[in-house]
């Protein structure tokens, strides 16, 4: 049963790119936004697809990733109104710095470095081939800016992609998918390369999966959807969840500090999954940060009676889960909601707690934040790779003390480690290096880029070209 006009359309394309001859095929098909009404034809779409994309020049993918980067920039108000209006999560000025960070930031072709050996045998070269078709399955806290960031680095490695959106982000996802094929098509490449279904579900992802011509899976979500990849029998990427910790010892800039714990904290109000997730502070200096921190905008819950107002609002069932319905959410509708007065230029919600409370072991996603004292360094970091639970996601420290800093990166194992700055600050956010929004702890990729969609194949010539 097809859904809608333009997945009809899609569907009469992909039939029609399919029942042509050889000879045609050569041809890319012009029209089509990526858009399918079964999982089963966005497949086949993008295998007929990328078939003509893998044919084309570096000089013309190049131009095609251009394209794709500069659409991030200037759809970023467009896709960031969507994202919030859809899925609730978030606020637009942060979600617009993201999207054009993928734009600004993302690698492409540049990423994809050959390897050579020459010696008395001649040469060896090592090239990074593409997989063929990619299975992207993404999340509801960053919907554009995975889709746009896997499209960049995945076509670049020469892929095709085929999306699996979280279904409460299926719109501002089908409208990024459209975007990406206009890219494309505007710039000489096959339409369908990057495709996707009218109506998201798990259903629909199983089958994504499941299907023999997916050549390589990636997951950026949570540890469900990580594992099923995993158990997939196909080459997987995994970027799960991260519960990051922040240790402030007694050698940081307590102010400096304060200020970019709730910067970091309150971006787009905490859903970042590298996000500051609990703070560990040294007694020696815990008044005086929480001090500044309400002086950089954040509110603190004094009374027993607040604690439990918010406890109340925040977290259901006997277990104690964030409330869906403040993930994502502002401060100020939390307190509002809570009803609890706080001044209007607050940020984030911060309370001293024990490091047991679900504040501090949960990956909450919502502008509160826990803070636990800790007796000394050591204590701090021990505490601090408990309550990361072993995802080995992000880290933060702001210290001045080298020996600190470097024990505790060591110790914790984490695939980004920022130190003196807000958690973004990893992602290229004011920090030196490219960006993702697929980090990918539990495979080891670290944050990936085109390399990490490639195949490595090595090209032997004995005795040859070996001009020393
Ligand atoms: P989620 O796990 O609920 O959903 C992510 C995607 O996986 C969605 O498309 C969903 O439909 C799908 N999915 C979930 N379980 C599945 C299963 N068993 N089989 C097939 N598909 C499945 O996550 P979310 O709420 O959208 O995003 C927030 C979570 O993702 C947080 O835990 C956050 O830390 C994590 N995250 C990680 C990264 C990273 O790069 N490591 C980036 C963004 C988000």
């Amino acid at each position: 049963m097809l859904q809608n006009p333009e997945a009809l359309v899609n569907e009469i394309v992909s039939r029609v790119v399919a029942n042509l001859s050889g000879a045609e095929l050569k041809k890319p098909a012009l029209c089509g936004n990526g858009i399918f009404s079964d999982m089963d034809q966005a497949v086949e779409a993008c295998v007929i697809s990328q078939k003509q994309y893998v044919k084309l020049t570096h000089q013309k993918m190049d131009k095609i990733i251009n394209a794709i980067k500069q659409l991030a920039i200037d759809n970023a108000e467009l896709l960031s109104k969507m994202a919030v209006e859809e899925t609730g999560l978030g606020n637009y000025n942060d979600k617009v710095i993201k999207n054009r960070l993928v734009g600004e930031k993302t690698p492409g072709l540049e990423d994809l470095k050959s390897e050579s050996f020459t010696g008395d045998n001649g040469l060896t070269l090592i090239e990074l081939s593409p997989f063929g078709i990619i299975g992207s399955i993404t999340p509801t806290t960053n919907p554009s800016e995975t889709i746009l960031c896997n499209s960049i680095g995945m076509l670049a490695a020469g892929n095709g992609v085929v999306f699996s959106p979280h279904p409460k982000a299926k719109e501002v996802s089908k409208k990024t998918v459209e975007l990406i094929n206009k890219a494309i098509v505007a710039n000489g490449g096959p339409a369908n390369l990057v495709t996707t279904v009218a109506d998201p579900s798990m259903d629909q992802a199983k089958k994504l999966m499941e299907h023999p011509r997916v050549d390589m899976l990636v997951a950026t979500g949570g540890p469900g959807v990580v594992k099923a990849v995993l158990a997939s029998g196909k080459k997987a990427i995994g970027a799960g969840a991260g519960n990051p910790p922040v240790i402030v010892d007694d050698t940081a800039d307590i102010v400096k500090a304060a200020d970019d714990i709730v910067k970091g904290a309150s971006f787009d109000n905490n859903i970042v999954c590298v996000a500051e997730k609990e703070v560990i502070a040294l007694k020696s200096i815990c008044d005086y940060l929480i001090f500044q921190m309400q002086a950089s905008g954040a509110h603190l819950i004094t009374t027993d009676s607040d604690l439990k107002k918010l406890e109340n609002l925040v977290l259901e069932g006997e277990k104690k889960y964030p409330h869906k319905d403040f993930i994502g959410k502002d401060a100020k509708t939390i307190l509002q909601k809570a009803g609890i007065d706080h001044k209007p230029t607050t940020k984030l919600i911060i309370v001293e707690t024990k490091k047991c409370h679900p504040f501090v072991q949960r990956e909450m996603m919502m502008p509160v934040l826990p803070i636990v004292r800790a007796d000394n360094i050591n204590e701090a970091i021990e505490m601090a790779i408990e309550l990361e639970h072993g995802y080995r996601h992000t880290a933060v420290m702001h210290s001045k003390n080298i020996d600190n800093l470097s024990a505790f990166a060591k110790a914790i194992q984490t695939t980004i480690f920022v130190k003196n700055g807000p958690a973004y600050a990893g992602l290229g956010v004011g920090g030196e290096g490219y960006t993702t929004f697929t980090i990918a702890g539990p495979t080891g990729e670290g944050l990936t880029a085109a390399r990490h969609f490639t195949r490595k194949r090595r090209c032997v010539l004995v005795e040859g070209f070996n001009i020393r």
